[in-house]
């Protein structure tokens, strides 16, 4: 994988720059599920609790994952599934591969998997002669359009009706003219049939592992997950070492928030449990570590393996919702995409905590209480200390660190600041290099007197301002 730095301010011009379409699309459609989720966690009256709780119960799963892992590998074992470790992508992918190539299999059919994507596990494939087919309607449309998803549970929420009946045009055959969802889904479901049928081993992930049991429950809204569990004779599923619950008990909590917080919706339409292989199948577990016992021994960012993927964060981000998914450049985009991204390659993901207002509205929405904002805020400090920084950047920062230190400086940058904006040319003010933030808006004016020289002149009980003078 490219360590080149992700160039996130420009891919999001990108996308804003496309149309008058894809941006305002976008919004409004991610901010209509932040609404149903509010709706939604309004209804349930012990909604706080049951996210502290989730995040207790995460807490203590992950200050005990060696016992947990260890209890699920053995309850899955007993269960009749093979349970296979990888430390990284590189072992998560031979694995596949290997369970794939000693019994002939060259075709495979998958349901939705973040970590299968942080492996990059499709193009591993192929590379080798396996074909490999999404199952997911959204991740397929992103598959024959050759992109990474851009939302962890809407992967192609970027594009429009009309992007996807041009895309089903070239791949399947489609209508180009006929953008009608029902159609595009049927057609797209009839051809996904025969794909189910011919496939030698069906891949899914994982939303939860239960260590008491070893089973793991797969979340979908179409049962792609489960047909590609139940047809092809080999199920192989990938399991981020994070997904572990200690109890089946503990489930319920989790269940009731991630549907929630995702769509706004009470439960995803299909809630499947594994346990062991079905009659004459064979089932396959790999427990993938990828980064995250590293992540896990970071003081001020190993809350973020808390994460049930629901992508509220995302939804509710009004950067996200206005830069696109696909700006970030990583597996992960939204707020959960900036606290996760820098632990797979610092460098390269270096400007995306900048994405930010760090207004706070993911941690709001979190259900599981991830302290999202506080951490973009502390990769902000890994950044700048590590010197990550653009050198322009670095000494602006350090200017204004140093005029905000000293109160003189400050109110003397104040008065020049205010003059200067009188006496500028509008060509210079609004130049496009010199000003990024002046090409789609303009600069409020300096009020007549700052707050400081309001409050020293009025201070006294006996100096109140007329409300003409306010
Ligand atoms: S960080 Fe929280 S809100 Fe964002 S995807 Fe993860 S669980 Fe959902």
């Amino acid at each position: 994988m490219s360590s080149k730095r992700v160039d996130v301010a420009a891919n999001a011009a990108a996308f804003i720059d496309k149309d008058d379409i894809h941006e305002p699309f976008h919004d409004e459609h991610l901010w209509a599920a932040r609404m149903k989720r509010d709706a939604a966690a309004r209804a349930v009256p012990e909604w706080e609790a049951l996210r502290d709780l989730a995040s207790q119960i995460k807490a203590h799963t992950l200050t005990h994952l060696d016992h947990y892992l260890e209890l699920f590998e053995a309850n899955a074992t007993r269960h009749g599934a093979k349970v296979y470790w990888a430390r990284d992508a590189a072992e998560h992918n031979q694995h596949v591969l290997d369970i794939l190539s000693s019994r002939n299999i060259n075709s495979v059919i998958k349901s939705k998997s973040m970590l299968q994507e942080e492996c990059n596990m499709t193009a591993f494939l192929e590379t080798r002669g396996i074909t490999v087919t999404e199952s997911d309607l959204g991740e397929r449309i992103q598959q024959l359009d050759n992109q990474p998803p851009s939302h962890i549970v809407m992967p192609a929420i970027h594009k429009t009706a009309g992007d996807i009946a041009e895309i089903f045009a070239k791949a399947i055959g489609t209508d180009p003219n006929n953008a009608d969802p029902q159609y595009l889904t049927e057609a797209m479901r009839q051809d996904a049939r025969q794909r189910f049928l011919k496939a030698g081993a069906g891949m899914t992930g994982a939303n939860f592992a239960i260590a008491e049991t070893g089973s793991f429950v797969v979340c979908t809204n179409e049962g792609n997950a489960d047909i590609g569990a139940s047809v092809p004779p080999v199920h192989i599923a990938s399991i981020g070492i994070e997904k572990l619950l200690p109890k089946v008990q503990d489930l319920g909590i989790f269940i009731r928030l991630l549907s929630r917080s995702a769509l706004g919706t009470l439960a995803t339409q299909y809630t499947s449990h594994f346990t062991g292989p079905r009659n004459g199948g064979e089932l396959h577990i790999i427990l993938t570590d990828n980064g995250r016992s590293k992540r896990l021994g970071l003081p001020d960012f190993w809350h973020s393996l808390k994460c049930i993927r629901c992508g509220a964060c995302m939804n509710t981000c009004p950067v996200y919702r206005r830069s696109g998914g696909l700006a970030y450049g990583a597996t992960y985009s939204g707020p959960i995409g900036i606290i996760l991204d820098p632990t797979f390659d610092e460098s390269k993901y270096s400007e995306l905590p900048y994405h930010s207002t760090l207004c706070g509205s993911c941690t709001e929405v979190c259900p599981v209480k991830i302290d999202i904002s506080d951490q973009i805020l502390k990769w902000r400090k890994v950044m700048a200390e590590k010197k990550y920084l653009p050198i322009s950047r670095r000494l602006a920062f350090g200017a204004a660190g140093k005029v905000f230190e000293h109160p003189g400086l400050f109110h003397g940058a104040e008065t020049a600041a205010s003059a200067a904006m009188k006496i500028t040319p509008h060509f210079l003010l609004y130049n496009r290099s010199l000003n990024p933030w002046g090409r789609h808006r303009e600069l409020p004016h300096f009020a007549k007197q700052t707050f400081r020289e309001w409050y020293l002149q009025y201070k006294q009980p006996d100096k109140e301002p007329s409300p003409k003078e306010l």
